[in-house]
């Protein structure tokens, strides 16, 4: 039987073992110096996860190099953008270094894009990707990385430097999750938060009301809240300048209006969120709010639908909805936009925590509802 380890209330089975990574890592060792053998690089690690890999292949160089490390707060960032911050940063000039820039894994690409960005703003001679994993059914990004130890599927695993909240990192193996007791946990403390995430018209609102009757939960969309308010209040009148353009309202505003919504209902066996969080600083008010109730996140189901798709389905619930936001390609262009930047690192913020499930969001009502069910089935058992 394979090894187990378990950390909190989690089991991870082993699944990449020691040699195995070994074998990999010199793999790579050796192709950066048949590929850089005239050069002298520079190895920017990106800390924490990436000291091991770094570590094992600079034990596998006969090459001149040097190496520096920079470090980033990403997930728990409180900026709505999705912004990193650098906790250490990177030198003032790169000028006519060749750089090769180390990952430990590539899941939503938000971290190295970011890393590369500030390298060539440094005007370095050429810059290369070592990655130790990378998930490409998460990372769809432009850049290519030059050197991928291994590929992996877009759950998540730990040893090898990859920790969970900040264990596991001195495991020799790789172990992925096999277990999903972070639902068992929230199951325990009795109420359901699940927050329904998608772009528009990924059908969260006709999902939210099957999963509400159902499951007999509350479901509060944000959007709702605000089309529902009296057209003549200051809210009222705020939201719609932002929602007409297709932009999110302000955070601060959002949050506020969340939170009274969930006080409405004291005795709720559980809450759908629909279109919220949004941001980065959304999902963490939201966790502040429901640990200060002695709750926290169920889980987050992302519906997954392509972009052409969701263009044709909000064009055609223009005609019934009276949205203006509907209506008006340029906005629709412009939801998918700020949908695609902004909320990016709100799927991350809960992957991060192992709360996050793909739903494939493309079929009828009843087979997108039945994937939901299927994902849901442990929580509310
Ligand atoms: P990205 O910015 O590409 O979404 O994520 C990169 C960072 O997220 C990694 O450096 C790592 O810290 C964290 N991360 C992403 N996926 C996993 C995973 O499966 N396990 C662990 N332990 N961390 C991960």
């Amino acid at each position: 039987m394979a090894k187990r380890v378990s950390y909190q209330e989690f089991t991870f089975e082993e699944y990449i073992n020691e040699q195995q990574i070994h074998d990999v890592v010199k793999n790579i060792a050796t192709q950066i110096e048949e590929d850089l053998k005239d050069e002298k690089p520079l190895f920017i690690g990106i800390l924490n996860g990436s000291f091991r890999f770094l570590n094992d292949l600079f034990s596998n160089f006969t090459m001149d190099c040097e190496v520096e490390f920079i470090k980033l707060k990403s997930y728990e960032s409180t900026e709505s953008t999705g912004k990193i911050t650098e906790l250490i940063g990177l030198r003032d000039s790169l000028k006519g270094r060749t750089v090769v820039v180390v990952e430990d894994i590539i899941d939503t690409g938000l971290t190295i894009t970011n890393v590369i960005n500030d390298v060539l703003a440094l005007d370095p001679k050429e810059v290369k990707i070592a990655t130790m994993f990378l998930k490409p059914d998460i990372y769809k990004g432009a850049l290519v990385p030059d050197y991928v130890g291994m590929e992996v599927p877009p759950e998540f695993i730990i040893g090898y430097g990859l920790d969970i909240d900040g264990l596991g990192r001195n495991l020799n193996s790789v172990y992925k999750k096999i277990d999903s007791v972070s639902l068992e946990h929230s199951k325990k403390k009795g109420m359901l938060n699940i927050v329904l995430f998608g772009p528009p018209g990924c059908g969260k609102g006709t999902q939210s009301a099957v999963l509400k009757d159902k499951y007999d939960l509350v479901h509060i969309s944000t959007g709702d809240v605000f089309r529902g308010l009296d057209p003549e209040s200051e809210l009222a009148k705020l939201a719609k300048s932002y929602a007409d353009k297709g932009n999110l309202v302000p955070d601060d505003i959002t949050i506020k209006i969340l939170q009274s919504e969930v006080k409405k209902h004291p005795n709720a066996k559980g809450v759908i969120y629909d279109g919220f969080p949004r941001t980065s600083a959304q999902a963490e008010a939201l966790d502040v709010f429901l640990k200060s109730k002695g709750g926290s996140v169920t889980c987050m189901l992302e519906l997954e639908v392509e972009e052409e798709e969701l263009r044709s389905r909000l064009k055609g619930r223009a005609l019934d909805s009276g949205r203006p936001d509907d209506a008006d390609p340029a906005v629709i262009q412009n939801r998918i936009d700020v949908y695609n930047s902004q909320t990016a690192p709100v799927a991350a913020f809960y992957k991060e925590q192992t709360k996050h499930k793909s739903v494939n969001g493309v079929g009828s009502v009843e087979e997108v509802s039945e994937r939901l069910f299927q994902n849901l089935e442990e929580v509310v058992a």
